[in-house]
């Protein structure tokens, strides 16, 4: 039976490039899904865009002299081509300044208010005297007062993930010019995440598929209690109060972009044609929905969202949120403001997209933080991607391109009269390994439908290297001389493995995998081939060859250093 998958991929502000440590978060796990599921056969709906409204772009766009409209559109323009070239295949990538999204942000908010989920009251804003504003949560800095780090903001802190209100921040000073604010009153919405507190855990608690960090966090910081949270500001960038007399304020950014998963569903819906093609996704019993983020946005997804979703009605809460940890660069934490990061438009200007696919995915943060370094990665991609996969893919192809006209070795060739070719047990030893990890990989319940991306592409790997130590064993370039049968039996099992393994890796490498599949002498793409022959048909004896050419290209490990000497600069 089909299922319905809705991939929702946490929304990136569009105040900057994209980072290594972004795409090993959220983007690249949401996109291996989204491919695999689609294998499968489901439906599926893989939706973000770009947060439009949040503070730091205003920052960014006052910095720079400009109006946070062009910085957001000059920075959603480059994620589309970021996406493009890495391959991240959304369904749509749209972005919080549509009308399309204002109308379902303030739907969901005046539904709310309706039901008394939203109150008004008075709060103490912080307002800085030196620069005559009321200061937006970003705009403050100050000591959080869980953990004691210095660097919190006034709205969440980076380092024990808490969210707040700024008020609750200790020794709060101006970003914009360090002065300390004062606070004055201000009408403001509150959401009241109070009223959900019991009720999200009884949701949470049998949620024994998710992560252990997901879940922990999610019941800690529930057990804790939940404080109404402002959602609105006065700021004049941002989603307008649907209601008279609150023209100067706008939703805050944290209630507004997760409303952004149902937005882009029914835009796309939309833009298919059927309006209501986004109702399955959200509504169906046979749904499930996915969200792919990074640890610091836990609270929001597990607990926020869901709440917010409990007081409207009617729609799906989050199936998982199999959230990664983070990503460090060269042994360090990862920073963008002091460059110590590698950005996504940088590394595709000088790379293929699937050596960092592979990467990222064999070093996943999956259950704690991971290290990206550039020596790791010449490494993985000169012994692993080329040494142990694109040469067994190169060395068959060639030589049974070679000799054997072109095509993949008949039975005739290998001596059978009867139509299958004749197996030694050392052969079906490696095509029954072979289908073992496909289904281990891909079944049900298996590891990519469990989200364990890892562990999946290491047991991809390992099939690449048991047809390596085969081949060495059974030797077809040396035997074809003596015994043509023998070795166009051998060279037949290779290409069945290698057939398997373009499966098995195409999630995680869609662009080799293609290839692969066209040199096997397939056609059209390999993923409307294997959702339409899901059993897998082995390429046919006698089948056409494409021409074989290298997967990947071998790095110069001189490189190493004039990458790691760009970090910090
Ligand atoms: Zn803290
Ligand atoms: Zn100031």
């Amino acid at each position: 039976m089909t299922e319905k998958i809705l991939v929702a991929v946490a929304w990136p502000y569009a105040n900057g490039s994209l980072h290594l440590g972004q795409i090993a978060g959220a983007y690249l796990p949401a996109d291996i899904f989204a491919r695999y599921h689609r294998l499968k056969g489901n439906d599926v709906l893989m939706v973000s865009g770009s947060d439009q409204h949040g503070t730091p772009i205003t920052i960014k766009a006052e910095q720079e002299g400009k109006k946070p409209g062009e910085i957001a559109g000059r920075y959603h323009r480059e994620f589309l081509e970021s996406w493009q070239r890495l391959g991240i295949s959304f369904d749509l990538f749209t972005t919080t300044g549509t009308e399309n999204h204002t109308e379902v942000v303030q739907d969901l908010f005046l539904t709310l208010l309706e039901k008394g989920y939203i109150y008004k009251a008075k709060v103490s804003q912080p307002y800085c005297p030196q620069c005559n504003r009321f200061l937006p949560d970003r705009y403050i800095e100050g000591t959080c007062p869980f953990c004691g780090s210095a660097g919190a903001r006034g709205d969440q802190c980076d380092d024990c993930g808490k969210p707040m209100n700024p008020a609750e921040l200790l020794e709060p000073r101006c970003r914009l010019c360090a002065a300390a604010p004062v606070f004055e009153e201000s009408e403001h919405f509150f959401l009241k995440l109070s009223a959900f507190q019991k009720k999200l855990l009884e949701w949470v608690k049998p949620k024994s598929h998710w992560r252990k960090n997901v879940l922990n966090f999610t019941t800690r910081y529930l057990e804790d209690g939940l404080k109404d949270r402002a959602i609105t500001r006065d700021i004049d960038w941002g989603v307008p109060v649907p209601l008279e007399g609150y023209e100067n304020k706008r939703i805050y950014v944290w209630f507004e972009a997760v409303i952004g998963y149902l937005s882009a569903s029914k835009e796309w819906a939309k833009s298919g044609g059927d309006g209501e093609g986004w109702r399955p996704f959200w509504q169906g019993d046979d749904s499930k929905s996915y969200y792919f983020i990074g640890k610091d946005n836990i609270p929001f997804h597990t607990i926020i969202w869901p709440a917010m979703l409990m007081g409207y009605g009617g729609l799906n809460r989050p199936y998982d949120v199999p959230a990664n940890e983070f990503l460090t660069i060269e042994g360090k934490k990862l920073s963008t403001s002091r460059n110590w990061a590698v950005w996504l438009p940088d590394y595709l200007s000088r790379y293929e997209p699937d050596p960092l696919r592979y990467l990222l995915s064999i070093n996943m943060p999956e259950s704690g933080d991971t290290d990206f370094s550039w020596r790791e990665f010449f490494r993985r991609n000169n012994d692993e991607l080329v040494a142990t996969y694109g040469n067994l893919v190169h060395r068959v192809l060639t030589f049974v391109y070679r000799n054997f006209d072109g095509c993949v070795p008949t039975y005739a060739d290998m001596g059978a009269t009867i139509n299958v070719p004749p197996l030694d047990s050392r052969d079906s030893e490696l095509i029954d390994k072979a289908i073992a990890v496909y289904n281990h990989i891909y079944a049900d319940g298996g590891l990519l439908s469990a989200c364990h991306f890892k562990r999946a592409i290491m047991m991809a790997m390992t099939i690449a290297q048991e047809t390596n130590r085969y081949l060495d064993e059974k030797s077809p370039w040396k035997i074809i001389k003596e015994n043509r049968g023998a070795a166009a039996t051998s060279l037949y099992v290779a290409i069945c493995a290698i057939s398997y393994l373009k499966t098995m890796l195409y999630p995680f490498l869609p662009f080799s995998s293609q290839k692969v599949h066209e040199f096997l002498g397939f056609k059209g793409s390999i993923e409307d081939y294997v959702r339409k022959y899901p059993l897998q048909p082995l390429p046919t004896p006698g089948q056409k060859l494409g021409e074989p050419e290298p997967l990947f290209t071998k790095l110069d490990d001189k490189l190493i250093d004039e990458e790691t000497a760009r970090l910090g600069v």
